[in-house]
């Protein structure tokens, strides 16, 4: 048993003062006081103390492209040309040294679990590899290592857009049709059951444009419902045009027709939506992952975030690319996105900030995470309240103030994992990536 104490904690959708909390062998809560003092031998936290962040959408290795993409303008597809060429050097050992980078990132920055959409299945020529499922496993490890909560979520990509088959940089990710993409998940979650019991395995259909309306529809009628399931949706208009052209029905609409539009998808992006795409969305009670640095990065535009909570969906955030990994700053980045669209102020609350950040997406990486209650991972962050960013807050809006540089710890599972933005069994970040991943 380890006890936890807090001058000021986030529990049940507020900043409670003197917070005690208890946590099993396992790392799970099994007691929370609130209005009490710290005992001999509680480990103190000096902060406010919110729920591990979750973040709901990542791609590992895009982390690649940090800093790198700028110099010469050009638009989401001409991007996507520069992410594919690194799509084609990854293999077994690079793919694991890559995640166990970005994973010890998301860690110090906070982020105590990952949904990973992960896409790059086989070798360079498609074929698998032998042993199979070499990808997923590095993945798994660099997880284990980092010491995130991994959801692997295998990916269907079996065209590059509406009749058109895979091109030649893709043909990795795919797969020969939805039969064999769904036997290969059920071999996936086997392996992982024996090997990595840790991991949640989910599923992904990467897009509307990337697997053929035949296949959603089986996808649809086979998949496991227990299982968490994710989708790129309406990214960019060009993907709406084709979709419409192809099928006469928006991107939101097909997945609806295919039996894909439920409370346990996360649709990610959802930024270019027509009232019904808003309506449907809502009514299904779905996850959507906004991922704002991101959207803001690629200039995607900004996603009706706040219509589609008002309309009954739940708002997680992503990472994405990793062009920031900053729990903090991706929430801010929600809010000013709502706020230049719309001339207003305070379109989502701090708490609801909060909220997205953390329970928002619980059903995304399909664990019981996201809040400071019994029963739940003793997953924490802790947020310096006195630094230069903090020092006169209100602790109740320091998700608009603070940085992923005044998480000063975090705590996963009840055990101490970073410490002001170094990892406690991997060391500074940036010496990570100097050594082992760009040298
Ligand atoms: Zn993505």
């Amino acid at each position: 048993m380890t006890a936890f104490w807090a001058e000021r904690a986030w529990v049940e959708g507020d900043v409670a003062h003197g917070v005690r909390i208890t946590a099993s062998a396992d790392g799970v809560i099994t007691q929370i006081d609130t209005d009490t003092g710290c005992c001999d031998g509680d480990e103190r936290l000096d902060g406010l103390v919110l729920p591990g962040a979750v973040n709901a959408h990542s791609h590992a290795f895009h982390r690649l492209l940090r800093g790198r993409t700028h110099a010469d303008g050009g638009s989401f597809w001409t991007w996507r040309e520069l992410m594919y060429r690194e799509s084609a050097r990854l293999d077994p050992v690079s793919y694991e040294r890559i995640a166990t980078a970005v994973y010890a990132e998301m860690v110090a920055a906070g982020w105590s679990a990952v949904a990973e959409f992960h896409y790059v299945h086989h070798a360079p020529d498609a074929r698998p590899y032998d042993p199979p499922h070499a990808m997923e496993l590095a993945l798994a490890r660099a997880a284990r290592a980092a010491g995130i909560r991994l959801t692997l979520l295998d990916t269907c990509y079996l065209s590059s857009g509406f009749g058109s088959p895979l091109e030649p940089a893709q043909r990795r990710f795919g797969d020969a049709d939805a039969a064999a993409w769904l036997a290969r998940l059920s071999s996936l979650r086997s392996r992982l059951a024996e090997e990595h019991p840790e991991v949640v395995v989910g599923a992904a259909v990467h897009s509307v444009r990337a697997v053929p309306v035949d296949a959603l529809e089986r996808i649809g009628a086979e998949l496991d419902p227990a299982i968490p399931l994710h989708v790129h949706l309406s990214e960019q208009p060009g993907e709406n045009e084709a979709c419409v052209a192809a099928t006469g029905l928006t991107p939101t609409a097909l997945l609806a027709r295919s039996g894909l539009l439920s409370s346990r998808l996360s649709a990610v992006h959802a930024t270019h939506l027509d009232d019904d795409d808003i309506a449907a969305l809502g009514a299904a009670g779905a996850t959507i992952v906004m991922c704002p640095t991101t959207e803001a990065d690629l200039g995607d535009g900004v996603g009706p975030a706040r219509r589609l909570a008002d309309a009954g969906a739940r708002i997680a955030l992503g990472t994405d690319q990793h062009a920031v990994v900053d729990p903090l700053l991706e929430a801010r980045a929600l809010e000013h996105g709502e706020r230049l669209a719309s001339g207003r102020r305070g379109r989502f609350s701090p708490a609801e900030l909060v909220a997205a950040l953390t329970r928002g997406g619980a059903e995304a990486v399909g664990r019981r995470v996201g809040a400071l209650a019994v029963g739940r991972p003793c997953d924490l962050l802790v947020v310096d309240e006195a630094s230069a960013r903090t020092a006169g807050s209100d602790p109740g809006q320091l998700v608009l103030s603070a940085t992923a540089q005044d998480v000063t710890r975090v705590i996963i599972g009840g055990r101490e994992r970073a410490i002001r933005g170094v990892h406690t069994d991997l060391g500074p970040i940036g010496d990570l990536w100097r050594k082992a991943v760009l040298a």
